[in-house]
């Protein structure tokens, strides 16, 4: 078998190397089954069996109650900037939108295309290096909902207590840190990830929706855009991604054997623990973009004194087995990406490798 590398990418990133075997055991035919989950109609008992279990086990995971229905879509994060508005805005037309990234400003363009937008906080001017405070956010009381984004992939910061936001809807993006840790999902009225950084592989969206938003759907929305279509036809309507799911299923047992979401949470602390605290201890050779409160647990952003010694450290990283380090190309730098499937010891290497590169050369 290939020797794997680290992984350090933002996404489609890391699964968890139990998940892949178990994948590529059963690729052939699953068990009992004589075909592979690649071949199987999504109306078999079979594929029944594994979108059940699938969605009973992220409810467990997030503990979530019968207000809320599972859903597994098609067209990535992207599609759901657009769909939520098209769903959740009318009758008001209005919904508040807190801007922390790139990926809150595509939200925002596409709402802006059925509604009125009121931006409730933006922090473009910093360069998006902190998440606002509460007392920063202009929010109106009479919103159809607030859109925030828990955790900004190119930024590398993220929310680590929700913005309070009264009695109006909170809907997130939580596309790059969904199940990183236990969070109170009553708190949410939408929630939706794309699968390919802590669930699965691309091509699957999960949206977690309450049931009394159902209302606001107009039948007049096209059939695939109106979530009713989906919670209807238990997210069969059209043909899913039926192999995304089979591996969120088996990404859901990986962390329910795990020890859950709080086992996660507490892996996850470790290892954004000791490479903040290798940038902390660089006496500056290494510097945090996010502001220490707003550090993301997922994507640590750093930069170098120059662009070329950055471009010379992802060189020797890469040479070294460690992949993805580049950052974004809208702020430069490094990213390390250590989602929930990335291992402690890759974390652990990169530090040695980051401390060697440092007494070379500061
Ligand atoms: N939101 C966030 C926070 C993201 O990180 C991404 C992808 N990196 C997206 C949305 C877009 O997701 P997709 O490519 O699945 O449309």
């Amino acid at each position: 078998m290939e020797k794997r590398i680290y992984n350090f990418s933002a996404g489609p990133a890391i699964l968890p190397e139990d998940v892949l075997k178990e994948a590529q055991e059963n690729l052939f035919a699953l068990p009992g089954v004589g075909m592979s989950i690649l071949e199987i109609s999504h109306r078999s008992k079979t594929f029944d069996k594994i979108i059940t279990e699938a969605k009973q086990d992220l409810k467990s995971l997030l503990n979530i109650n019968d207000d809320y229905e599972l859903l597994f879509l098609q067209g990535g994060a992207s599609l759901q900037f657009i769909m939520v508005a098209l769903n959740l805005m009318p009758p008001k037309n209005k919904a508040d939108y807190i801007v922390t990234g790139s990926w809150s400003k595509k939200a925002v363009k596409e709402a802006k295309k059925v509604g009125t937008v009121n931006i409730a906080a933006t922090l473009e001017s910093e360069n998006f290096k902190r998440i606002p405070k509460q007392e920063e956010l202009n929010l109106d009381p009479e919103a159809s909902y607030v859109h925030f984004t828990t955790n900004n992939t190119i930024y590398g910061t993220e929310w680590h207590k929700e913005p309070e936001v009264g009695n109006v809807p909170l809907v997130c993006d939580a596309s790059s840190d969904i199940l990183h840790k236990k969070i109170d999902v009553t708190k949410y009225a939408f929630l939706y990830a794309g699968a390919q950084k802590n669930m699965g592989p691309s091509g699957v969206t999960l949206v977690i929706i309450r049931k009394d938003l159902l209302e606001r759907s107009s039948d007049s929305l096209p059939t695939m855009l109106n979530y009713k279509t989906h919670v209807d036809n238990n997210s069969l309507y059209n043909t899913p991604n039926t192999f995304g799911i089979y591996i969120i299923g088996l990404v859901a047992k990986w962390l329910t054997k795990l020890g859950g979401l709080d086992a996660m949470h507490k892996i996850n602390k470790e290892k954004a623990g000791i490479l903040y605290q290798c940038i902390d201890a660089s006496a500056g050779f290494y510097k945090g973009h996010a502001e220490k409160e707003s550090r993301s647990l997922m994507n640590v952003t750093f930069n170098l004194a120059t662009e070329e010694l950055e471009k010379k450290l992802i060189a020797e990283a890469t040479e070294a087995g460690f992949s993805g380090l580049k950052g974004h190309r809208s702020v430069g730098g490094l990213r390390a990406s250590i989602y929930n499937a990335f291992p402690k010891k890759g974390v652990e290497d990169l530090v040695s490798f980051m401390k060697d590169f440092q007494n070379k050369n500061d």
